[in-house]
């Protein structure tokens, strides 16, 4: 096939299609997946971060107290926290304590702040180059100057209202703010390592595209290339056949123009040659369109009730003369039942009368032929059996190709062109049936044509 350019072409040009559009396809997959998978983990992180806040929040607002320093309360509550303006030297044990049962703990930091934004205590394993300047914001992501990404996540914190009449006065419903933060190292690295596979994933999932598509679109093409064989095959062979008797008849016709008034006598011999050739050219034509026609044809045929029994008992009548001709004995065996088809009657003589025309042409003097009509299975069958010269079994499965002829020489000899079988399987085709070969060098042959037969008319006729 790539031997042809415009093969090899529509064969490029379809793979670079396939391959284009199934990398379409996939860039949308894998971009949606990285997203998805993004977009899950940033949720499933913040829902963390909002848990942790949330506990911590509900146990330590309770504690808070009013118009007190909140410097030492906050030394209580929070012993492993850093308090703004001293030496801190603890380490980050607290919200460990708070975050048991969460995987990663070491990640987490927390700063509170009073209600004006000023920073009161904070985790020491919070980044150093966070600002202490308050920001309300309630999530907020930023990047330290060594490049780590950390995410936070702000939430007010109230105090208690005090018993003592007075202390309530003082009460503010802003305590200050609680601020949780944590690292996106994780998160990030999670991230490279997905856009890592995708990337290295997606030139090789290219490459597989691309082979398998190349291999695909060559699937697809061998049956139009199989056909385009076919036809290429048809038309040379349509050249030959056509050649031939044409190469004869100008032969005649120039041994005509040459011909001697003395020679008058071979004229008539050799316009018959002529009129020979001329005929067996124009029923060559007449074959190729009325085969090409039935190529054409397949659905658009108008179908009538056919009775095979007239079909059966009429062709061989017809074919009475030519068999006692051949010194053949031609016999036909027929039900009394009428059998019924839907098909094109003409089609359908046409069918038949190819198979005993072959029957008497192969079936040397002497010898028998039969035609046989009966019904199966609701189908008829037509066989067509002689006592002829056989069909080698390798021949068998070739008989029925356009322009096949056993022993090219000797068909010849009887004027056949190898289309009649084609015909014959064509028409049978067209009429949803099958034509079948049964034969034995030597000792005959069997054709069996199978139609099916016209249902609402199958029970007129006894199966
Ligand atoms: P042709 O016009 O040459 O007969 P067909 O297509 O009708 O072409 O037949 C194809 C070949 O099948 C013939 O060349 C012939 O050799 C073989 N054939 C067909 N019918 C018979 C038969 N009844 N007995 C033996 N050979 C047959």
């Amino acid at each position: 096939m790539n031997d042809y350019s415009v093969f090899r072409r529509s064969r490029l040009q379809l793979a670079l299609w396939y391959a284009g559009i199934m990398g379409l396809i996939l860039s949308i997959s894998g971009v949606g997946i990285y997203r998805a998978a993004i977009e899950s983990s940033w949720l499933a992180m913040e829902r963390e971060i909002e848990s942790i806040a949330g506990t911590l929040h509900d146990s330590v607002e309770p504690l808070l107290p009013v118009g007190e320093n909140p410097s030492r309360v906050l030394q209580q509550i929070f012993p492993d926290l850093c308090l703004r303006g001293e030496l801190c030297e603890k380490t980050p044990t607290l919200i460990q304590r708070h975050t048991i049962g969460i995987s990663d703990r070491n990640t987490y930091y927390i700063r509170l702040f009073d209600r004006h934004g000023k920073l009161l205590a904070f985790s020491p394993n919070q980044p150093r180059s966070l600002p202490n300047r308050f920001n309300p914001t309630p999530w907020q992501t930023f990047r330290t100057p060594r490049g780590i990404r950390y995410h936070q996540f702000t939430t007010i914190l109230h105090s208690t209202p005090q018993s003592d009449p007075s202390a309530r006065l003082n009460t503010h419903s802003s305590w200050g703010y609680l601020q949780i933060g944590r690292t996106l190292e994780g998160f990030d690295t999670q991230i490279r390592r997905i856009r890592w596979i995708l990337g290295a994933g997606f030139p090789i999932a290219l490459v597989l595209v691309g082979v398998s598509s190349w291999w695909l679109s060559g699937l697809a093409m061998q049956p139009i290339y199989q056909s385009y064989q076919q036809q290429r095959q048809f038309t040379a062979n349509v050249a030959h056949e056509l050649r031939s008797p044409l190469a004869s008849l100008l032969a005649t016709v120039e041994a005509i123009l040459r011909l001697s008034p003395s020679n008058r006598n071979d004229l008539s011999v050799m316009l018959n040659t002529v009129e020979r050739q001329g005929r067996r050219l124009s029923y060559l034509i007449a074959d190729l369109l009325f085969l090409s026609s039935l190529d054409v044809n397949s659905a658009s045929t108008s179908f009538q009730s056919c009775c095979l029994n007239d079909l059966a008992s009429d062709l061989t009548e017809e074919f009475l003369e030519l068999a006692i001709a051949s010194d053949i004995v031609l016999t036909k065996q027929i039900p009394d039942d009428n059998l019924y088809i839907l098909g094109d009657e003409s089609q359908l003589y046409r069918l038949v009368s190819n198979l005993i025309a072959n029957a008497i042409r192969y079936t040397p003097a002497g010898g028998k032929v039969e035609v046989v009509l009966r019904s199966r299975d609701r189908a008829a069958l037509i066989l067509v059996k002689d006592t002829g010269i056989g069909i080698s079994l390798e021949e068998q499965r070739r008989i029925f190709d356009r322009f096949y002829r056993v022993g090219s020489d000797r068909s010849r000899e009887t004027g056949g062109t190898g289309l009649g079988l084609a015909i014959a399987e064509g028409i049978a085709r067209l009429h949803h049936g099958t034509i079948e070969v049964d034969s034995e060098l030597g000792q005959g042959s069997t054709f069996a044509i199978r139609l099916p037969l016209a249902s609402s008319i199958v029970s007129e006729s006894k199966i």
